[in-house]
């Protein structure tokens, strides 16, 4: 069945819903800072008026797979890190600056031996669902810093009382939508409970209220909003409190004993580093000898850091390529069984290489003769740096070939397009939108054994952008936090 229309609505009837969208969000948190901006003043973060249709059978399978691809990137670094390091050491060749240096704090950190074995992940898994197949295809593996798990529980609470107080129906007075098709997303508690495993697991499986989550944040994050909801969902579910600093305050801030880490001006003991920046190189632009030194300093210490040096590492786009050969998956995950193989591998598009082997080739010749069906990506996380269809060949010819290699080549996916209606500092823009289904999952596990403490899903997240628009991004202006209508 197809899904039904975006609710019709009078100019009146939508006047009265985009007052009482914005009212709601402005008193439940659904905002973000705008640039520039004052502590005290905030806007509505840019929304979707309707929630946008997904099917639900490809909604259920990104949540369903979500527990292997989990364990799938954790086991890279467990079962087989001699390999995952090789990788490691040939990316940071080709980005000496960002991945290098982030390799070389890892190395650092393990000269006196391993402080602590355990490691948090909290990831998410993101998706478009191509539309001539009506299947689930992953656009990328986020291993460090996911963001709107937090923003993804309020639209989904905002969406839902919309619908059932009747601002979606004509008449005011019916439910558009049924309940089970609009779904809340859990993430905001979800992700707060990946935090307080990580907080059990550090002091020996005790339910610990006096250690405390360390949050590594940007100065003047626009979206802390995001991460203030995880926080305050981490003290009201589970009375763990938070401290938030930046890597440039750590040597202000912080302090270390016998290799503990503590808040100097509490003495509180910190049993999770929790990064929410350190994510790109933009992180250690400003004071880099400072900000890379506040990042050993982390690392070198018993705190359970999330993520690991290697679990950010392993979410580069080099691997994401490499993982979607079966081989691979089958040797990195010996006990998967045949179904959760053909669904972990309906999930990839192509994507190659450029290098010496003959995937590396085709690369170069496609790139070249059907650019207009790929993407081409550096092996860079945060949004910006991805060069698409018709400016490929002019960007491959502008820099040196032996370049090439710190690049991927990715398919194109062709998601369907809804004209939903988008909402973004009181403007309503009515235009095709394509959207996006992240899928959250948190993983505490021993980086040394090999154990899995604990595997979790953690909710999701929908963001949708302006068809015209190639990148993503909504904390960059691209795009903007939506939910799922399923159907
Ligand atoms: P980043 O690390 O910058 O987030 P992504 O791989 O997520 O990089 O790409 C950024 C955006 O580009 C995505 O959010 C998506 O909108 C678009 N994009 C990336 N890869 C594809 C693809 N294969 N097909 C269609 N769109 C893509
Ligand atoms: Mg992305």
């Amino acid at each position: 069945m197809p899904p039904k229309p975006f609710p019709q609505l009078s100019t009146d009837q939508e006047n009265d819903l985009k007052l009482n969208t914005e009212q709601w969000a402005l008193t439940n948190g659904l905002v973000m800072y705008p640039p520039n901006f004052d502590l005290h003043q905030v806007n509505v973060a840019p929304i979707t008026l309707f929630p946008t249709p997904i099917p639900k059978t490809s909604f259920e399978q990104a949540i369903k797979v979500q527990k292997l691809y989990n364990e799938l990137y954790i086991n890279l670094i467990t079962k087989r890190k001699d390999w995952l390091i090789d990788i490691l050491q040939s990316l940071a060749e080709f980005d000496p600056d960002f991945s290098g240096k982030l390799f070389d704090v890892y190395q650092e950190s393990i000269t006196d031996g391993v402080l602590q074995p355990l490691s948090l992940g909290i990831f998410r898994s993101d998706y478009m669902v191509d539309s001539s197949e009506q299947q689930i295809k992953q656009i990328e593996f986020n291993t460090v810093s996911v963001s709107f798990g937090g923003l993804s529980t309020k639209i989904g609470q905002l969406q839902s009382f919309l619908n059932s107080t009747g601002f979606y129906d004509k008449k005011y007075n019916f439910r558009y939508y049924d309940e089970d098709e609009l779904p809340i997303s859990s993430s905001a508690s979800d992700i707060a409970q990946g935090l307080a495993d990580g907080n059990y697991f550090y002091n020996g499986e005790v339910a610990n209220k006096d250690t405390i989550i360390l949050f590594v944040v940007q100065p003047n994050e626009r979206n802390c909003f995001d991460q203030r909801i995880i926080e305050y969902a981490l003290f009201q579910e589970h009375g763990i409190r938070s401290f938030r600093v930046t890597l440039e305050d750590v040597d202000q801030m912080i302090t270390k004993n016998n290799d503990k880490l503590y808040v100097k001006s509490t003495m509180d003991e910190i049993s999770v580093v929790y990064y929410r920046s350190g994510y790109g190189p933009g992180d250690y632009d400003s004071n880099p000898t400072k900000t890379w030194n506040a990042r050993l300093f982390l690392e070198k210490s018993q705190a359970i850091k999330c993520p690991s040096i290697l679990t950010q590492l392993s979410g580069s786009k080099k691997i994401q390529q490499l993982l979607t050969n079966e081989s691979v998956i089958k040797q990195t995950l010996p006990n998967i069984d045949d179904e959760e193989l053909l669904s972990l591998l309906s999930t990839f598009v192509r994507i190659l290489p450029f290098d010496d082997t003959e995937q590396g080739q085709e690369a170069a010749k496609l790139a070249f003769e059907k650019p207009e069906n790929f993407v081409l990506k550096p092996q860079r996380e945060g949004g910006g740096n991805n060069i698409y269809k018709q400016d490929i060949p002019a960007f491959l010819n502008k820099i040196s070939k032996k370049d090439w290699g710190a690049y991927i080549l990715m398919e194109l996916i062709n998601p369907e397009t809804y004209r939903n209606k988008i909402l973004r500092n009181g403007q309503t823009y009515h235009e095709n939108i394509v959207s996006e289904l992240g899928v959250f999952g948190t993983i505490v596990f021993d980086e040394q054994a090999g154990a899995i403490k604990s595997n979790k899903n953690a909710g999701w997240l929908l963001r949708s952008k302006f068809e015209t628009s190639d990148e993503g991004g909504v904390a960059a202006g691209f795009g903007c936090v939506d939910n799922v209508y399923l159907y």
